[in-house]
């Protein structure tokens, strides 16, 4: 008999409206996030490693303009892309991350070689690019990453003089499109992924939680692997990923409790929105989100397809 493999993916956080969700977009996100978890699930149930699985998963949720990652990222104050993505995998917590690079196409396999091929866990900007270029990258013109949505989002955030998105134009506007994955392996190894375009109407080189290890990327053989998606500033002081392995590791709490008290305690608290994906070592998945609704599937360990958009499905 195979051992226990699971995977989880989420599509971002945040205010869905249903009310303006036309069954034309729900079908095609829905498509997209079955798409992305069964590429990674193909993965485990051939015997792959658990990083291979997530970063699959994640490379199509960045090819679709839908998610804030990748081809649909959303755009800076200064009308361009600039995306973070991180790696980490559970077995000798190996890890990688790349921050702030603006001719990458999938930004989540950039991260997955700092992590295999470089002597450092964390690239950024020109320097990552320069790396990327050397191993074989080719250069993405900003024009692959335009998409009208997303410069009318950053029209009305500009106007608004706002970061975060708050305009309700399109169901989600008031969502934070980062995607992630999130995987146990047959071979017992925890993997999880994470890449975003960050948040609309950013500046100065603003880099979120997706690119740091510990908060919004985390995986550890036996306890846990954790992606989250939200708004970085608070993600990161409550290093959300780093907390929930922690709680496991240390208090032995279950993952359901431990997911739930850091993104329903002191993250809520302080003003944080958004949630998170997790499995844990026997490939248990959960979903913990304080927003109302978070883009998400999964296919657990009896091979069990769910997609879900609403917190309250
Ligand atoms: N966490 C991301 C960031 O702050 C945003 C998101 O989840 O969409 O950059």
């Amino acid at each position: 008999m195979s051992k226990p493999f699971s995977i989880a993916i989420h599509g971002g956080a945040g205010t869905i409206v249903r009310e303006q969700m036309t069954a034309e977009l729900k079908s095609a996100i829905l498509a997209a996030l079955e798409a992305s978890v069964q590429a990674g699930h193909r993965i485990l149930q051939q015997g792959g490693d658990a990083l291979d699985a997530t970063v699959a998963a994640v490379e199509v949720l960045e090819d679709s303009p839908l998610f804030n990652a990748g081809k649909g990222s959303v755009f800076t104050h200064k009308e361009i892309v600039e995306m973070d993505a991180s790696v980490m995998h559970g077995k000798e917590k190996d890890a990688g991350a790349i921050a702030g690079v603006r001719h990458i196409k999938n930004p989540v396999c950039l991260a997955r070689d700092v992590m295999r091929k470089s002597d450092h866990v964390f690239l950024i900007g020109e320097g990552a690019e320069e790396f990327a270029f050397e191993n074989g990258y080719d250069y993405t013109e900003q024009d692959y990453f335009y998409t009208d949505r997303r410069y009318e989002q950053l029209q009305t955030m500009k106007e608004k003089g706002a970061f975060a998105l708050s305009e309700s134009k399109f169901p989600d506007d008031r969502k934070f499109g980062t995607v992630g994955a999130v995987a146990l392996d047959q071979h017992g190894n925890l993997a999880a992924a994470t890449s975003t375009g960050g948040i609309t109407n950013k500046k100065y080189g603003r880099v979120g939680d997706s690119a740091v290890i510990g908060s919004g990327t985390y995986a550890e053989n036996g306890n846990v692997a954790v992606s989250t998606t939200g708004m970085g500033e608070y993600f990161i002081r409550q290093t959300v990923a780093g907390d929930i392995a922690a709680r496991m590791r240390y208090l032995k709490q279950d993952l359901v409790t431990a997911c739930d008290t850091v993104i329903n305690g002191e993250l809520k608290d302080m003003g944080g929105e958004g949630g998170l994906i997790a499995v844990d070592g026997s490939g248990q998945i959960h979903f913990a989100m304080n927003s109302s609704g978070m883009y998400r599937a999964s296919i657990d360990t009896s091979g069990e397809l769910s997609i879900k958009i609403y917190a309250d499905e």
